[in-house]
């Protein structure tokens, strides 16, 4: 085909090569220092438990500020900091951060941290959140650890090393876009979750599909059954919120509850009695 087009489609293919390439050596300098430059933070979106009406805590989202690329999302520079190594430093960051603003919260409330497969190969995390959870003065069960199945499919084994010392600690696992995944019911049998959170594409599309709100209503019932919590993300409409207290859902998270908000913003939600009002059945 590419001789057929000539040497000129070639030479075009190479050059958006070239720049996607410079693009991202560019990103990995910038990212490099953006720790020490200030310029990662945490976002914080709550969830929402549909028994009690009652903020039960956030998950913490990393944002990174460029100074000249503006907001950067999590998509684009997370890949790159596992790609250079990047993330055991950034993953050690997130944890600090997210402890150390825990600290100030209500203690009924917790925080879910996401985490990258890379970094359960590097035992080096567990002395991180062991002194962060000491200097915070916080309890283990009030840190969530949020793993996508897809990130055990590999290498299970060397992750399980890390896993169950975390466990041993007493933080507990949720499992992150439950149904994207493959192996989703083995890692539900091999490790002692908290939690499943449903993915948003479910979500999203339960209302008109049929056959998609037969699987949010499984998970659900398939966790009431192996006595954990089932979370459904991406809530945005009233309508969605409606059915999934129909269908027993525990907890939901979503635009519809609230944008990811600044720390500073935490405390005003928590006091908030909107959720009461708006979303009591
Ligand atoms: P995730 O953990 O599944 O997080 C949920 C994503 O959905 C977040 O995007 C959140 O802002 C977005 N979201 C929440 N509610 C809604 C909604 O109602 N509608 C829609 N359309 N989206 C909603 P965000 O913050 O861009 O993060 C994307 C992904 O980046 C996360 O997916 C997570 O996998 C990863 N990520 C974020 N922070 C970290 C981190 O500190 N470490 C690692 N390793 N990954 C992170
Ligand atoms: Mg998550
Ligand atoms: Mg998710
Ligand atoms: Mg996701």
């Amino acid at each position: 085909r590419a001789k057929k087009a000539g040497p000129g489609t070639v030479c075009f293919f190479e050059q958006a090569d070239d720049r996607s390439s410079r693009e991202r050596k560019a990103l990995r300098a910038d990212l490099a220092g953006a720790i020490a430059r200030n310029e990662l933070f945490l976002v914080f979106q709550p969830f929402l438990d549909l028994g009690t009406n009652r903020i039960t805590g956030f998950e913490a989202l990393l944002r990174w500020h460029h100074p000249s690329r503006g907001l950067v999302p999590p998509s684009e520079f997370i890949p790159v900091a596992e790609e250079t190594g990047l993330i055991h430093e950034i993953g050690e960051w997130v944890i600090r951060r997210a402890c150390a603003t825990l600290a100030d919260w209500p203690e009924d409330i917790r925080v879910a941290v996401n985490f990258s497969a890379a970094q359960f190969h590097n035992t080096a995390i567990l002395q991180t959140i062991v002194q962060a959870l000491a200097e915070a003065r916080i309890a283990p069960h009030r840190l969530e650890i949020e793993i996508t199945e897809s990130m055990l499919l590999s290498k299970y084994g060397s992750a399980a090393t890390v896993l169950n010392a975390l466990l041993e600690l007493g933080v507990t696992l949720a499992l992150d876009d439950f149904g994207t995944g493959f192996s989703s019911l083995t890692y539900l049998r091999k490790l002692p979750f908290s939690r499943i959170k449903i993915d948003q594409s479910f979500i999203r599309d339960m209302l008109v599909q049929p056959d998609c709100a037969a699987i949010v209503k499984s998970v659900i019932s398939l966790a009431r059954d192996l006595r954990i919590g089932a979370v459904a993300e991406g809530v945005e409409t009233a309508d969605q919120l409606e059915y999934l207290r129909q269908i027993s859902c525990d907890e939901v998270q979503g635009y519809l509850i609230s944008r990811p908000v600044a720390a500073d913003g935490v405390m005003a939600l928590l006091e908030t009695k909107k959720y009461r009002a708006i979303y009591a059945a």
